[in-house]
């Protein structure tokens, strides 16, 4: 029965990260005896008091590492000979120290991480990824697993940390701990640190189960239910329907939408970066690509523009055409609009049918 609970360890780890984070000194001094001698090494304990500093301060991780080296000194006076434990290897030469963090981050959060704080305060994000996840979490002599393990210990045990603390319960879900260990943290923070502790990661952990899940669910939008919208003059010419189906949801990269060109209806000239595929569910329309012959599609018919062809796409003259047009984005961005297609480019013979 492997990962049903934290194993002594992993469970030596919480109540050291909560003291050293919350500055109860007396406490952390008998949650380092017993991580020790539940086979924690000096050189892991180390680990959590030196990551603790970016979670608390340097005053608390200052704190926790004296009161660290007052167990050593006593246990040795005892006679107890503790395990010294691995150092860390040496930081990867080909890669900076924000490009090592960035990959780490970018694996213990699951996607890239941007957002509006770090555009307006671009130093915390080099901070975050450099300092952070590149020279402390790059630092192997002690796993992910018990990083968050330690950080999640310390932000519940923190004031005025709960995104953060919801944060890390979805990291340490995303490096493999389960919603056992996870349950089996928080018992350890209820026996060790307090019942207000213990709620508060309670709390944190069902709300970031609960959206986990909501992320798991299949979505059905049902027909209908989504009003279609008239096609932009800037990017139409003529009388356009179009009815957005579905959205990309990351990490997907793919939507899709249903467009009714009324008869002489068309788009303007534009390129897909990733290209577009059209299936044709009703009526008759056109098609042509810059430079090629106008090319006549029918009800059934699927057609592939290739990615960054300029082409354009709507119905014949006496004839209105729907089509699903399904197309990936790339950065955000699914077509390029360029000038409208002339009565003139419209107006041209359709190639000769082809069966
Ligand atoms: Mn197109």
């Amino acid at each position: 029965m492997k990962n049903v609970s934290l194993n002594a360890r992993q469970a030596a780890i919480v109540p050291i990260a909560a003291f050293t984070a919350n500055g109860d000194l007396m406490k952390l001094k008998t949650a380092l005896n017993k991580g020790l001698d539940a086979g924690l090494t000096i050189n892991e304990i180390k680990e959590i008091l030196v990551q603790m500093y970016a979670y608390a301060g340097f005053p608390r991780s200052l704190n926790g590492i004296n009161t660290f080296m007052g167990v050593l000194d006593e246990r040795s006076q005892k006679g107890i000979k503790d395990v010294v434990g691995k150092e860390p290897s040496s930081m990867p030469a080909n890669k900076s120290s924000i490009e090592l963090g960035t990959e780490i981050q970018t694996r213990l959060v699951g996607k890239p991480v941007t957002g509006p704080i770090y555009a307006f305060a671009p130093a915390i994000d080099q901070f975050l990824k450099g300092h952070l996840f590149g020279d402390i979490f790059g630092r192997d002599n002690f796993d992910f697993q018990s990083r968050e393990i330690a950080t999640i210990s310390a932000l519940a045990s923190m004031e005025g940390v709960t995104p953060q603390l919801q944060a890390h319960f979805n990291v340490g879900l995303n490096v493999g701990l389960t919603e056992a260990q996870l349950r089996s943290l928080i018992a350890v923070l209820e026996a060790s640190v307090g019942r207000k502790e213990a709620a508060h990661a309670n709390e944190a952990l069902g709300k970031v189960l609960s959206s986990r899940q909501a992320e798991q669910r299949i979505n059905i939008t049902r027909s209908g239910s989504q009003p279609a919208s008239q096609g932009s003059p800037e990017h139409f010419t003529g009388s356009v329907l179009v009815d957005t189906l579905f959205k990309a949801d990351d990490p997907a990269r793919t939507s899709g939408g249903r467009v009714t060109f009324e008869p002489g209806a068309r788009t303007a000239w534009h390129t897909h970066p990733l290209g577009q595929t059209l299936i044709v569910t009703s009526g008759t329309g056109r098609v042509q690509r810059w430079g090629g012959p106008i090319e006549e599609i029918r009800q059934g018919d699927v057609v592939w523009i290739p990615a960054g062809v300029k082409h354009w796409h709507g119905a014949a003259p006496n004839s209105a055409m729907t089509h699903i047009a399904i197309a990936e984005h790339q950065d955000g961005t699914v077509v390029e609009w360029m000038e409208k297609v002339s009565d003139g480019q419209y107006n041209q013979l359709p190639s000769a049918q082809q069966k």
